[in-house]
């Protein structure tokens, strides 16, 4: 018998449950009883619990015996064991329990959260996060996805309280100083997804989809953040109705934003949880890029309500397709809501950043055997959300739209209320479409990596070949406890490849699945320029031969963003993988002075970041003047403030360019005239505000310890979260060693929430001018961070590891991981080191080569 599975003899339909949390003890007492069907004349019934006392347990079997059963913890395993001296009856029958257990400062379980009020008051709320298997923690359950039931939930709590769960209250009654809160019936669901949230809570008016009612739930003082958000939440909920053809299974749906929050959002039916900056904004005073934040999460979570929650994975190895579907229909929302936001191009970013874990040897397939459920933790990763997004928005753009569309739906249809699988999907699609569609997919979704597509013409011919990509020709050594089994990778995918050649004027678009090694097709002798990948939807990269290549560049003009995108991405990617020439690379950046896209500049400014990483400090003026020499241009021609009637793009570039200038450029007139601005702006005057947060960071940059003063204020006394947040990551970027010894202290004495305090230092670690203080304080911190930060806490910061580019720093963060023997769940360090390795491997590889570049530049 699998020891992580719950034996199948007894299980639940329906729970009664009653929880009395009290915020002044933070404890909570709890009753439930579980309605449950016996399929076996058992003696004994095994269900998940931990951190609970258990104080009784009475079972009732199929024939209506009652009998009292002697409870049995076992905190290692997570379970509860009632043994019972008569064996049960099989049938239908109930199982009570009364329990008791503390509202812990971990941020899972039922927890607890501490924000100041408007008067500057420090209060207490409480509030849940389950996934993926802290429900146990809550309350005794058949904690896995597989066990649906009912739950009719029932709260009892402070009179001057309020409190939401999963779906409407039925009923309120006053009960002395208390008061209980009857909820309706859920929908049969998972354990993973129920929600309780208690405090002196706020509410906006609720907004009808249909019959159901939205609203948006903050603390006090926080209801004037809440339009954005509810316009989204509004917007794609009737998008999903719409595009799923399957009403919305809740009986209302609320948003909340809770001040402690260790993920970004949950799920949860009918009552999604946030983080307060993925939810509440200013929307006249916030950027573009806060403000996509907040649509992007509300849509990823409306779309679970149907896809995670109306049906369900069977088991943790299917928590991809739950969040590359979120993910991916979060996309087609969004993009439906605002097009000028062109969101699609601006995946290009997220692909982009999966495709440089997916480039690793100690990358993973999307889907694999998950065994233990803490082994899905670390799947919640970019291979996961960003990788399967991109492979179905592949799939999505190959079988056509309206076929895929059809395909979900049949899907959700099949298995509404249930569980299903991957393979579910694909028959579902494979109807739809008529094509092999596991055929296609499987070696994209169950094996690691992805490949190279090599496109050169020879003779009279387009040649296109394919292997897989690799930043390093061999694996790392690893000393892990766990021996990384090597995941074979398929000799070749089946790509769908999409060409477009421009001839004498006209362009051809032409679909390739690519199935072999190599693929030939004629191409006229007249072809101007050739695009591989045409349109962006591809997971593959493209390495164009030097003709193809310097076609391109000739009429760059005649390519979509997301194509030019590509171009420099897949260029840099295989510079770093050693296939291109550094000094090639940055020649060919200077050939886009005159490009105008956001996205496309991220991956010149990301590219320029790495750089500034692993060079030597002699080199650094070669480069600051390197990337002013690229940037200057661009800004020059968008000006320093927006334009009447000027698009939503160039809007958002202009503070990507004035960061990237008073930072790595270094550029003192732009930093002087972000002072300008700023003071401008302290005094009332108005900064655009995606300007704004652009500012901040060149004037921390360029910063003392005054203004370091200055933005702690800021960041102490913030009016909305996105405020808050650019103060805080300001704190990161004053380069004087006694401030970033500062900033640091503050990731561990609770200054810095600890959903915050791990992204801060990964930060710290990443940048030049800190990463030597903030390893040392890491390294001296780990126990305290360990034991203070939330549970996938110390796992993002390490990621900052990726940013100790320097053979000496590379060596000393083996020698810390080794002798601590730290793991970080899954594959996540092996990728961690991994990085680092490639990092400083370009660094050896190319670094005579960078100097004698940036000399010249
Ligand atoms: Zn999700």
């Amino acid at each position: 018998m699998d020891p992580y599975r719950l034996p199948r003899t007894v299980v639940p339909n329906r729970y009664d449950l009653r929880l009395e949390p009290d915020l002044t003890t933070l404890t909570f007492r709890g009753v439930e009883t579980i309605a449950v069907s016996i399929a076996e004349p058992v003696s004994e019934i095994v269900f998940n619990a931990v951190e609970l006392a258990v104080d009784e347990a009475v079972v009732t079997d199929g024939r209506g015996r009652e009998q009292r059963a002697t409870v049995t913890l076992d905190e290692a395993a997570e379970r509860c064991r009632l043994a019972l001296a008569q064996p049960l009856a099989t049938g239908e029958g109930t199982l009570r329990l009364v329990f008791r257990g503390t509202l812990n400062d971990k941020l899972r379980g039922f927890y607890r959260s501490v924000y100041k009020d408007p008067s500057g008051v420090s209060r207490t709320m409480a509030a849940t996060q389950f996934e993926a298997t802290d429900a146990r923690r809550a309350f005794p359950c058949w904690d896995e996805p597989a066990f649906k039931a009912v739950f009719s939930v029932t709260l009892v709590i402070d009179a001057a309280l309020t409190a939401v769960s999963n779906t409407r209250i039925l009923e309120t009654k006053p009960d002395g100083a208390r008061k209980i809160l009857r909820f309706a019936d859920s929908i049969k669901m998972s354990t993973y997804l129920v929600a309780l949230v208690v405090g002196e809570l706020e509410a906006t008016d609720a907004v009808g989809v249909g019959p159901t009612p939205v609203k948006i739930w903050c603390v006090p003082g926080k209801r004037r953040l809440a339009a954005f958000g509810q316009e989204i939440a509004v917007d794609s909920l009737r998008f999903f109705e719409e595009y799923y053809g399957v009403p919305y299974p809740g009986d209302k749906l609320d948003l909340l934003a809770i001040p402690d929050f260790a993920a970004g959002a949950m799920e949860n039916l009918g009552a999604i949880t946030f983080r307060e900056t993925a939810l509440l904004v200013d929307e006249t005073a916030a950027s573009h890029a806060e403000l996509q934040r907040v649509a992007d999460v509300v849509a990823h979570e409306n779309a679970h309500m149907w896809f995670g929650d109306l049906v369900t994975m069977s088991w943790w190895n299917g928590i991809w397709l739950n969040e590359a579907f979120a993910t991916f229909m979060e996309m087609l929302a969004v993009d439906a809501w605002k097009p000028e936001w062109q969101r699609w191009t601006a995946f290009g970013v997220s692909r982009a950043a999966a495709m440089s874990v997916d480039g690793l040897h100690s990358t993973r397939p999307i889907e694999f055997p998950v065994r233990a459920p803490r082994e899905a933790d670390a799947m919640f990763d970019v291979l996961t959300y960003e990788k399967g997004a991109s492979v179905l928005r592949m799939l999505e753009q190959f079988l056509g739209p309206t076929v895929f569309r059809q395909g979900v739906r049949d899907y959700l249809n099949a298995h509404r209320f249930d569980n299903a699988d991957t393979g579910d999907l694909w028959a579902a699609l494979g109807r739809a479409s008529n094509q092999p569609i596991p055929a296609v997919m499987d070696g994209w979704i169950f094996a690691p990596g992805y490949p190279l597509v090599s496109a050169s013409v020879e003779g009279a011919e387009l040649v296109l070949r394919q292997q897989r990509f690799n930043y390093l020709p061999q694996p790392l050594p690893w000393y892990g406890a766990a021996p990384a089994a090597a995941t074979p990778a398929p000799a070749r995918w089946q790509v769908p490849v999409q060409l477009r050649v421009s001839a004498g004027g006209r362009d051809t678009v032409e679909r390739v699945l690519l199935t072999d090694a190599e693929a030939r097709r004629p191409l006229p002798a007249s072809a101007d320029s050739v695009v591989v990948n045409e349109g962006g939807h591809g997971f593959y990269r493209v390495r164009y031969d030097d003709t193809l290549r310097a076609k391109l560049l000739a009429r760059l003009g005649s390519l979509g963003a997301i194509e030019r995108f590509n171009l420099v991405n897949d260029a840099w990617a295989v510079t770093v993988a050693g296939l291109m020439s550094l000094p090639d690379y940055l020649e060919l950046t200077a050939r886009f002075r005159d490009e105008r896209d956001k996205n496309v500049w991220a991956v010149l400014i990301g590219s320029f970041s790495t750089l500034n990483r692993l060079i030597t400090p002699a080199d650094r003026p070669g480069l600051e003047a390197l990337v002013r020499d690229r940037a200057t241009p661009a800004l020059a021609a968008l000006g320093w403030t927006p334009r009447h009637g000027e698009d939503e793009l160039a809007r958002q570039l202009r503070g990507d360019l004035v960061r990237a200038l008073g930072t790595l450029g270094n550029d003192r007139d732009v930093q002087a005239r972000a002072a300008e601005l700023y003071a401008a702006h302290t005094r009332g005057a108005a900064v655009d505000p995606n300007v704004l947060p652009a500012l901040i960071a060149v004037l921390a940059h360029a910063g003392d310890a005054g203004r370091y003063d200055a933005f702690l204020d800021r960041f102490r006394k913030a009016a909305t979260p996105q405020e808050e947040q650019r103060y805080l990551y300001a704190l990161t970027a004053f380069p004087q060693p006694p401030l970033v010894e500062q900033t640091l202290g503050r990731t561990v004495n609770g200054e810095i929430r600890t959903q915050d305090a791990p992204f801060v230092a990964r930060t710290m670690l990443m940048q030049v001018h800190a990463r030597e203080i903030a390893w040392a304080f890491v390294k001296k911190q780990w126990d305290t961070m360990d034991r203070l930060y939330p549970k996938h806490g110390l796992r993002r910061m390490a990621e900052g590891v990726i940013g100790l580019a320097t053979p000496e720093l590379e060596a000393d963060v083996h020698r810390f991981f080794q002798e601590r023997k730290i793991e970080l769940g899954g594959k996540t360090l092996e990728q961690y080191l991994e990085q680092l390795r490639v990092a400083v491997a370009l660094r050896q590889r190319e670094g005579a080569a960078l100097s004698r570049a940036l000399a010249r530049a």
